[in-house]
């Protein structure tokens, strides 16, 4: 397992970072705002930048130690960057920009072959075009070769989707989560986007005004920042083999099968929908207009601000819902309740 040890400081002009942190995993997220200094703690893992002080360890060896006097140098550390803008040499076309870092890496590192990469990249059709004509989802992909094929130690991912649409943002993660699942590369994903968190990463080191906050996971994230979001908790939901049904699209969710307006079908689509969105219903109502009534129970409930969160199982799959205090408390809902959740078909945002 990847352990990464972090104690460092560094000021740029008006902005100081002072990160204390062990990381130990294979898909570690850098949550935090624009400003809160993400950005310049890659610089500092990579040695883009040095720390005025500190120490950094990647598996036991010191790759920054202010006490020991040691410094190595960024081309040493096998650490690659993914950016949010591509930065492919324009000069080279796609197969020159992807085996740049394989050929600058010592050739008993070169676990990772092009044939490989480019197949779970999809890059074959790329390979012999030039850089500046690529649309900006291929740039991407391109860079994350790259990067992958320098056979790094680590991966370091800064915010590599947010210079994208939303569409693009969500077929290009799969291929991101393939490299660490397939060639077994850990990564520290960087990015301001709790979903892109959920979907990519197990743990979360939060950076706020520079400084690093206690450890979290995605999942804790999304229900401490439920009452503040505008959007509440982003349920994600993978729905699979629709039917077309009265003008909508009927998918499977497990066992369930769900309504749902938007989207075009496909065998399996990634949608969100928000806690609150859903209404809860004591007893089954007689008639209704939203076109989803799922029986569920309650199995956890947990509190963010002045609303609670009401965690469902709804035949084994796991859905959060959002009330207010006094709406719990009239309807007295606990764990264990069966209750009805209504959703409207209209209210699922298609993600990918
Ligand atoms: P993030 O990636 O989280 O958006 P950054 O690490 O890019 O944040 O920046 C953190 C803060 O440091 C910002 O306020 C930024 O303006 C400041 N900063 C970054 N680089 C420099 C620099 N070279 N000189 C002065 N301030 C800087
Ligand atoms: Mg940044």
């Amino acid at each position: 397992m990847m352990m990464l040890h972090i104690d460092i400081e560094k000021k740029l002009g008006n902005f100081s970072l002072q990160v204390k942190t062990d990381i130990a995993g294979e898909r570690t997220g850098i949550f935090g705002e624009s400003g809160s200094g993400k950005s310049t703690l890659v610089h500092l893992i990579s040695g883009l930048i040095e720390p005025d002080k500190g120490e950094i360890m990647l598996d036991g060896e010191y790759l920054f130690s202010s006490r020991k006097k040691i410094n190595m140098a960024a081309e040493r550390r096998r650490i690659a960057i993914v950016f949010q803008q591509a930065m492919l040499f324009p000069h080279m076309d796609v197969k020159a920009n992807l085996m740049y870092g394989y050929k600058r890496c010592r050739p008993e590192n070169r676990l990772i072959k092009a044939e490989a990469l480019v197949d779970l990249l999809q890059l074959q059709p790329l390979l012999g075009r030039g850089v500046e004509n690529l649309s900006g989802g291929e740039k991407q992909r391109v860079a994350l070769g790259r990067a992958v094929l320098a056979n790094p130690r680590l991966l370091l991912m800064d915010e590599p989707l947010s210079a994208l649409d939303d569409a693009l943002r969500f077929q290009i993660i799969p291929y991101l989560r393939s490299v660490g699942e397939k060639f077994g590369i850990p990564y520290l994903f960087i990015s301001h986007s709790l979903t892109e968190m959920q979907l990519m990463t197990d743990h979360i080191l939060e950076i706020k005004n520079g400084r690093s906050l206690d450890g979290t996971t995605p999942e804790q994230l999304a229900r401490k920042r439920m009452a503040q979001s505008p959007n509440g908790y982003l349920n994600l939901l993978r729905l699979s083999s629709p039917r077309h049904e009265h003008g909508l699209l009927a998918y499977q969710w497990g066992k369930n099968s769900l309504l749902v307006s938007a989207g075009e079908p496909a065998e399996e689509s990634l949608f969100e929908l928000s806690s609150r969105e859903i209404i809860l219903f004591k007893k089954h109502p007689e008639a209704i207009s939203a076109r989803n009534l799922l029986e569920c129970t309650v199995t956890e409930m947990f509190e963010s601000d002045s609303r609670i969160g009401i965690v469902l199982s709804v035949n084994g799959e796991k859905l959060v819902a959002e009330i207010v205090r006094s709406a719990s408390e009239e309807l007295n809902i606990t764990p264990g309740s069966t209750l009805f959740a209504a959703i409207k078909a209209s209210s699922f945002r298609v993600l990918a």
